[in-house]
This record gives C-alpha cells, sequence and structure tokens, in this order.
C-alpha cells in the first residue's frame, strides 16, 4: 500500500502534522524512535510559555493565534487542559539591544506586534511593576509588557492528545522504530526504518535535533546548532502566595536573560526557571543530560538571587532540554532541497512549541494540498544564505 504521507519524529511538530493529516485521510503514518513524550529531545519540562504578540517576529503572529484555537477545539474535543491562561508578563528595557533567541529588539518588537493585531496588553511601569508584582526585583529603567491572554501549555499532554486524536482518525502510529534511510523512485518514496519499509507519496521530517542528519549533502548541512538547555525548579521559601498562578503570570526578564513560570506543582513543588545557553554546540548523541550541583549555584547566584524575592537556592528538580537554533532564530519550513516530496520542519530556536498546533496545519497542507494559506516565505531554506 502507498501511504499519503508519513512523519517522521513525533515531538510537538509531528505530533501536530500528523493529527492534522488525519483529519483529511486515514492513510497516513506516524514513526517515532523513542515512545513520546519521552525526555530526550525538545518537548518535556510540564510547561511551555505561550503568548500571542510574539517579539521574534510580527510575523510569527498568525502562527501563534491559530494554534490558540486549535488548542481550544482539541480541548473541547477532548476535556483536557492543555491552555492555562495566567497573563504573561514581559519585563525589559524599551531600547535594549539584547539578543533574544538571536533576535535583537525583542520587547520593541512584541509592542509593535500587539498594536499591530490588536492584542490586549498593557505597558507598566517601574513604580506600578513594583506595586503589582513585588516578587520580581525590577531595575529603574524597566518597563513592562503586560499580555493578558498569555499563559502556559503543557507540553506533553499537547503531543498526547494529538497523537490520541490522529489514532482516532485512523493514522497509524509506530514507536520505538527508528528511520534509517529514504530513497524516491518511480513516483514513490520507500522509506526504511530498522525494522521495515514503508511507501508513500509525501514525506515529512520532524525530527528535531536530529533533524541536520537528513541535511547532510546539501548546502544547509551546517545551518543548524544543537545546544542544551536546562531547565530548573528552585525552592520557594518565603511569600509562596506571590508566586500562585493567580498572582504570577508566566515572565521573560529580558534584558536579564531569565523566564519562568508560576508554582503550579504547590508549595513544595518549587519555581521553574531558566536562562537560555549558547556557549558549545551539542548533539542529541553527546550531549551531558546530567545538571551538576556547581551549575546550579551558578544559575541561583547569577539569575534567580538578584531577580526574585523569597527564592532559595535548594533546587527542586532540573531537567535538561535541547534547543536547535537556526542562525537568525526562524524556523525552517521548506521542501528538501533535494527533494519536493520531502518536507522538513525545524521549528524550534527555542520559541516553537507555542507555534506547533499552527506548524502541523502547514505541514499537513503542504503534503496534501502543496499550497499553504500561511505565509512561510521567512522560513524557506532559500531565506538563509548558503
Ligand atoms: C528548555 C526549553 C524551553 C523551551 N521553552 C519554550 C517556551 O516556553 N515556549 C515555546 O513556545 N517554546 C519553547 N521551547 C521550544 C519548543 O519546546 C520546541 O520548539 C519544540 O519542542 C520542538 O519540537 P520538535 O518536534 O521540533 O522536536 P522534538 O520534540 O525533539 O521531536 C523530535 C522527534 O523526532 C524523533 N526522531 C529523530 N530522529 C528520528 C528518526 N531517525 N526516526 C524516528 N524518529 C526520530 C525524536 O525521537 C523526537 O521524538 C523550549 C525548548 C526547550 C528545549
Amino acid at each position: 500500500m502507498i501511504l499519503d504521507a508519513i512523519v517522521v519524529g513525533l515531538g510537538a511538530m509531528g505530533s501536530a502534522a500528523i493529527y492534522q493529516l488525519s483529519k483529511q485521510t486515514p492513510y497516513v503514518l506516524g514513526i517515532d524512535q523513542f515512545r513520546p513524550p519521552h525526555t530526550l529531545g525538545s518537548t518535556h519540562g510540564e510547561t511551555r510559555i505561550t503568548r500571542q504578540a510574539i517579539g521574534e517576529g510580527v510575523y510569527f503572529v498568525p502562527l501563534a493565534l491559530r494554534s490558540y484555537q486549535i488548542w481550544r477545539e482539541l480541548e473541547q474535543r477532548t476535556g483536557e487542559q492543555l491552555l492555562t491562561i495566567t497573563g504573561g508578563l514581559f519585563i525589559g528595557k524599551e531600547q535594549s539591544d539584547v539578543q533574544t533567541r538571536h533576535k535583537p529588539g525583542w520587547l520593541r518588537t512584541t509592542i509593535d506586534a500587539a498594536k499591530t493585531y490588536g492584542i490586549a496588553h498593557r505597558i507598566l511601569d517601574t513604580a506600578i511593576l513594583r506595586q503589582e508584582f513585588p516578587q520580581i526585583r525590577t531595575g529603574p529603567d524597566d518597563i513592562g509588557y503586560y499580555e493578558e491572554e498569555a499563559g502556559f501549555l503543557n507540553p506533553e499532554r499537547c503531543l498526547s492528545v494529538q497523537l490520541d486524536q490522529a489514532i482516532r482518525n485512523g493514522a497509524s502510529i509506530r514507536t520505538n522504530e527508528r528511520m534509517v534511510s529514504y530513497e524516491w523512485k518511480d513516483g514513490v518514496l520507500t522509506v526504511r526504518t530498522d525494522h521495515t519499509t514503508y511507501q508513500t507519496r509525501k514525506l515529512i521530517l520532524t525530527t528535531g535535533s536530529w533533524i541536520s542528519e537528513s541535511l547532510r549533502d546539501t548546502p544547509f548541512a551546517d545551518l543548524l546548532r544543537v545546544y542544551r538547555q536546562v531547565l530548573y525548579w528552585f525552592d520557594i521559601q518565603d511569600n509562596y502566595q506571590h508566586y500562585t498562578p493567580d498572582r504570577m503570570p508566566v515572565f521573560i526578564l529580558n534584558d536579564r536573560e531569565v523566564y519562568g513560570f508560576p508554582a503550579v506543582g504547590g508549595p513544595a513543588g518549587g519555581l521553574k526557571l531558566a536562562t537560555e545557553v549558547y556557549a558549545q554546540p551539542t548533539s542529541p548523541q553527546s550531549v551531558n543530560r546530567e545538571v551538576s550541583e556547581a551549575e546550579t549555584h551558578a544559575m541561583y547566584e547569577r539569575f534567580v538571587a538578584p531577580n526574585f524575592v523569597g527564592i532559595g537556592p535548594g533546587c527542586v528538580k532540573s531537567a535538561v532540554c535541547l534547543y536547535t537554533m537556526t542562525p537568525n532564530g526562524d524556523f525552517i519550513i521548506d521542501q528538501h532541497p533535494a527533494n519536493p516530496h520531502v518536507l522538513l520542519a525545524s521549528a524550534c530556536s527555542g520559541h516553537g512549541f507555542k507555534h506547533s498546533a499552527a506548524v502541523g496545519q502547514i505541514l499537513a497542507e503542504l503534503a496534501l494540498q502543496e499550497q499553504t494559506m500561511f505565509d512561510i516565505q521567512a522560513f524557506r531554506l532559500a531565506s538563509f544564505d548558503r
């Protein structure tokens, strides 16, 4: 049998793609080398920030807005809570030149995007920030952008719900099965795994930090870099009530390079915080998945103690996760340079989860209709100088 499409890699992007494909045809197959959700790629850690005014580029806003609709549609269909609205507080200097996920002027672009798309927000000066959010230490030149509809998604649940829905729609899912190669002959793609072979008209590669393997022998072989990132849950020593979701929104302290979430795991669950590190590229095969006491201590001294009131140095837990970065922090959503019947999506660059539901729709449209209603010009491989 020749399938309509195969999706290889069932993380955030692949689970969204197989769900969207399955709404159009049951002759689709999803394959993953592990059993998602798992902790070896980029889609774990209980929470992901979502927001609508996208500081990484105004052109991301339609993806974020469409994803909000899809999360709500999935919640209605399944009764699962995927999206929790807490509001989002993004603090920084309006004229800052700090690069955020390889993007300059992140807070300025966020405010521009909110104005362009009429996204509900308030701009808070330092006095109001201190009054409304005494748990965050603010600097004299800080302003706050507060977005009403920002919040967090549960990545593991979003992924599982989409795979479940795809199966209900008739899609097949194979886990603990690894794609080793594919070849194109006489109008059909043969996909070889470590178990068997399949035939398909279209192949979608959403292999996250492993995707460079599929760009070998192309001019884009060294386009992407994988970086180790660490998520920490630090002890809430005092003023727990300041950190619960009714008092604490999701937050990004842009110039101080730290972001986090309200305390959703109770008083003993800790406050989830992270920074972003681009010092040393790594790979999913060689990355150090242990978090040392020394790096936890350094994180606390540099990013936690100076910025938050009542948070102690004890670390409840931590997790290592992978960013796959393009040079400019945008995504790749395109045909493979060597075969137009193979599509690939590298939609990480540290900010992809919130857009993943819409990326799945785009991939399904490209695979089955060969066109999409979304403007993906910025995400074409040709936009990267090679
Ligand atoms: C620490 C951290 C914090 C983040 N915070 C946010 C945030 O707050 N908001 C936000 O919007 N985004 C955030 N992101 C980004 C977001 O999580 C990623 O964009 C997203 O998870 C990427 O998903 P993916 O599907 O591309 O990769 P993955 O989830 O890693 O999926 C790739 C899958 O491909 C499979 N695979 C690879 N090769 C093969 C093969 N040959 N055969 C079969 N299967 C294969 C892997 O097993 C894996 O399951 C964060 C990311 C990290 C790491």
